[in-house]
């Protein structure tokens, strides 16, 4: 098939942005489209709310409720243009991104491509282990967690059940921690209901964090109070444990322990995705891209790098800003200013991170919250990360409808979304 990008011809600068996450996102929302004309380029034609993932997999929140198709927020713009297509490449010499739809020319280029999951250069992890990274492998993971409970049922072996029943969660930041809490909750409260026939007092749920404390970046009151929440909920944590190794069967710490366990969860760090054409001297550690303060790719002339990709050193942020949705909107949100003021040659802002503060919730009633003035924890925490979350989702519908699934199990106790969907139509 011949297929080209079809972007109309226009006198108006051409901004292209690769990536429609949070940076991207709000790049394309904040740009004023009678000023420029705006091709966002996505692998999906849809934007992902990443923090609410723990939820998918954990069977409390269907998927279409965190994710929003891009079309529809920019149906009134029309100098908004949308492909979906996966970006092969970028050609800086002669100002083009190469898509299997066809090569686009741009005046400025700004990549938001964000990070995907670092197994660290261990294949059996890759392999094995099941990550997090967008909302198909959340999905991947709830279809798993409900399958094994149905094969333990059925299963001769009593090694095999264990390990079906078992679930060892790596990395203990913010996703490491909510879905640990999310799981004990299962096991607590919705899984004996569902397999009277189980005995659930058998099932382990172990969060495993390589370094000596949960939720790194955070207050120390955040990293007790969490580790403590977990623990009374029954999570055995274990700090300073490293993996080495993973069977598919059995996981291997670096001080020889072993641990049983078909379900083993990778949460423990990022790598940025990688774009060809961008100079090897403009990436750094965590493969991301190296910006000035305005957020300009070392090396290169009218190419931009916002949100987890971008690497920029700030003086409160010397070996670069955290890998989160605020740095990634300010950043999406500078660049917008910045291209207008380069329009209207008045002069540009270099990026300043407001740090809004950061927070965590990890089950019913718990949550650890570090805003920039005052540092709490447990319910009010918890009710306050409800309320920023919502109000951070996007789309009105997706609101309610998350809304109507928190109070609804949070009465019941319950998730009613404990369907195994099939990932692949089997075909004869
Ligand atoms: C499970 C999880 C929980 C998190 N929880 C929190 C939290 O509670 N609070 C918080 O602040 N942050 C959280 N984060 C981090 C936060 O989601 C990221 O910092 C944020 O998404 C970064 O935004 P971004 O726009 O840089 O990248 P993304 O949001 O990842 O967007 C990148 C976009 O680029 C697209 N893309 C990638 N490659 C290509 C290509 N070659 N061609 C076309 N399109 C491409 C992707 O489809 C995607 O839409 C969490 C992340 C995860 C994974």
């Amino acid at each position: 098939m011949n297929l080209q990008a079809n972007i109309p011809t226009t006198a108006l600068p051409r901004v292209v942005i690769i990536g429609g996450g949070f940076a991207g996102l709000e790049l394309a929302k904040k740009l004023d489209n009678q000023q420029f004309q705006i091709v966002l380029l996505d692998k999906n034609n849809y934007h992902q709310f990443q923090p609410l993932f723990y939820q998918v997999a954990t069977a409390g929140l269907e998927p279409s409720s965190i994710s929003f198709p891009l079309r529809k927020l920019f149906q009134k713009n029309k100098n908004t243009h949308i492909r979906v297509t996966e970006v092969q490449e970028v050609d800086t010499q002669n100002k083009e991104v190469i898509t299997p739809v066809g090569t686009i020319a741009y005046d400025n280029l700004v990549v938001a491509v964000g990070a995907d999951t670092n197994f660290f250069g261990m294949p059996n992890i890759e392999k094995y282990a099941y990550p997090m990274k967008n909302v198909g492998e959340a999905l991947l993971l709830r279809n798993t967690l409900l399958q094994n409970y149905e094969d333990a049922l059925v299963a001769t072996d009593t090694e095999l059940r264990k390990a079906l029943m078992n679930v060892v969660i790596v990395g203990g930041g913010a996703t490491g921690v909510e879905l640990s809490g999310a799981i004990v909750e299962m096991k607590k409260f919705v899984l004996p209901k569902d397999l009277p026939e189980l005995d659930f007092a058998q099932m382990e749920v172990t969060l495993l964090e390589a370094g000596p404390k949960l939720l790194n970046g955070m207050s120390e009151k955040a990293q007790t109070d969490s580790l403590k929440f977990l623990q009374d909920m029954g999570v055995k944590v274990k700090l300073n444990a490293q993996v080495k190794d993973y069977d598919g069967a059995q996981v291997i710490l670096a001080d020889g322990t072993t641990l049983p366990t078909k379900t083993l969860i990778w949460a423990a760090g990022v790598t940025g995705n990688k774009v060809k054409g961008i100079p090897a001297e403009a990436i750094t550690r965590g493969n991301r891209i190296v910006v000035n303060r305005l957020n300009e790719v070392t090396g290169l002339k009218d190419v931009y790098a916002i949100g987890d990709i971008a690497y920029m050193e700030e003086e409160k942020f010397p070996k670069g800003h955290p890998q989160v949705a605020q740095v990634a909107m300010q950043m999406g949100t500078n660049v917008a200013k910045n291209l207008k003021a380069g329009l209207h040659q008045q002069p540009k802002k270099p990026f300043v991170y407001t740090d809004l503060g950061s927070m965590a919730t990890v089950g019913k009633n718990k949550a650890v919250v570090d805003l920039p003035f005052i540092k709490f924890s447990g319910f009010i925490a918890w009710l306050t990360w409800m309320f920023i979350h919502l109000l951070s989702i996007i789309g009105a519908k997706n609101k309610v409808i998350t809304f109507i699934n928190w109070v609804v199990s949070y009465f019941s106790y319950d998730q009613s979304l404990r369907l195994i969907m099939r990932s692949k139509i089997e075909k004869q």
